[in-house]
């Protein structure tokens, strides 16, 4: 019994030694494979601090970003809305970034600097990230503050452009064309929390404009999004050539995004496809001569909806077919009796939660060969 208990303290005090009693929560990585040319890095560009009008320390938003397997976070406390501002000296608008930097050092999350600027419709609130200094934007005129932060060299994105608007749809005003005309914006958040502006996604393709999605977190970030139940934040996936802050923002410039929202992923062709590709593996075989087994399997974390997109003839396969995220399907496609085998058969489909165009899921072709092997 001594023995025991001697037993039971002495793993006690070692499990405190190593730590085992305070160590963060394990890391989800983010199932989304790389594209050819790029790796795929999942970012959130817009977070607050008790530093604005958040309810979290700095240092917290870089240990939530590696739990849930971000690989880029910017914190982005307002410059014109301080409601701690009683509480909590804020006579530096780099601050929050700074307190942050050391534990985004120690997880790997590449810590953006960034800030918000916080007016009125229009123009609205926009996010700078990259400036050397936040300081900057804290201007009289918005005009003023962005130009000063793009002579930094930062990126700048609009928010949430349909927030309170009527039916949260966004309208684009004169001042809007004003900044894309000066090179003054370069990104649009397509989603922001929990909201959704087909509006703004379809001006970015329209004009060229980096699509974004974040979470514009304020409280803990388990308090906003239920984990266990397979929620995830909204994010930025960057198509970019390495895991570096330059890399980082040279994809972002140059429009290498697709956002991660729910089971969706919004984006262009060019980049919604690969991932498509890199992520499912059809094998098929043949059992009896009028019907092949079709095994789809999906490494990816995103279930894909199929639809399908046509009809061939003599050939019968399934109308839906869901490919959940992790998972293997067997699928059944059907021939006609009496009719020769076909060689390679294309099943048409439609990814209806790939979306690259508000209301245009993402055409695929399932390449089935019929086979003897097994
Ligand atoms: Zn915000």
């Amino acid at each position: 019994m001594r023995k025991a208990i001697a037993a039971v303290v002495l793993v006690f005090i070692l499990a405190l030694t190593q730590g085992s009693f305070c160590q963060p929560n394990d890391r989800t990585e983010i199932r989304i494979p790389d594209i050819p040319g790029y790796l795929t890095l999942a970012c959130d560009f817009h977070s607050h601090t008790v530093f604005s009008d958040g309810n979290v320390w700095p240092t917290i938003r870089p240990e939530e970003a590696w739990m849930e397997g971000l690989d880029a976070l910017a914190i982005t406390d307002h410059i014109e809305y301080l409601p701690h501002k009683d509480d909590i000296k804020i006579n530096d608008f780099n601050r929050s970034f700074e307190l942050a930097r050391e534990t985004a050092a120690q997880y790997r999350i590449l810590l953006i600097r960034g800030a918000e600027l916080t007016r009125d419709m229009p123009p609205g609130h926009f996010n700078a990230i990259f400036m050397q200094d936040a300081n900057v934007l804290e201007k009289k005129d918005y005009k003023e503050a962005i130009k000063a932060a793009v002579d930094q060299g930062a990126f700048v994105f609009w928010n949430h452009p349909g927030w309170r608007q009527p039916g949260t749809v966004p309208v684009w005003h004169p001042e809007h064309t004003e900044l894309l005309d000066n090179g003054w914006m370069h990104g649009m958040e397509i989603v922001n929390d929990r909201e959704y502006y087909p509006k703004a996604f379809e001006w970015c393709l329209e004009k060229n404009i980096t699509i974004i999605g974040n979470s514009d977190v304020h409280d803990p970030i388990h308090m906003a999004w239920d984990f266990q139940s397979g929620e995830h934040r909204p994010m930025t996936l960057v198509f970019a050539t390495e895991k570096t802050e330059k890399a980082l923002k040279e994809a972002l410039f140059a429009g290498r995004t697709a956002v991660y929202n729910g089971k969706y992923l919004l984006g262009r062709d060019k980049y919604l496809r690969p991932i498509f590709e890199a992520s499912v593996q059809v094998n098929s075989y043949q059992d009896k001569p009028t019907e092949i087994n079709v095994q789809l399997q999906n490494s990816s974390c995103v279930p894909f909806e199929l639809r399908s997109a046509g009809k061939i003839e003599n050939v019968s396969f399934p109308e839906k077919l869901t490919l959940h995220a992790g998972k293997t399907v067997l699928s059944k496609v059907k021939l006609e009796e009496k009719k020769p085998s076909p060689k390679e058969i294309v099943l048409p489909y439609v990814v209806e939660n790939l979306l690259i165009a508000p209301d245009k899921g993402l055409p695929v072709q399932l390449k089935v060969t019929p086979t003897t092997q097994k």
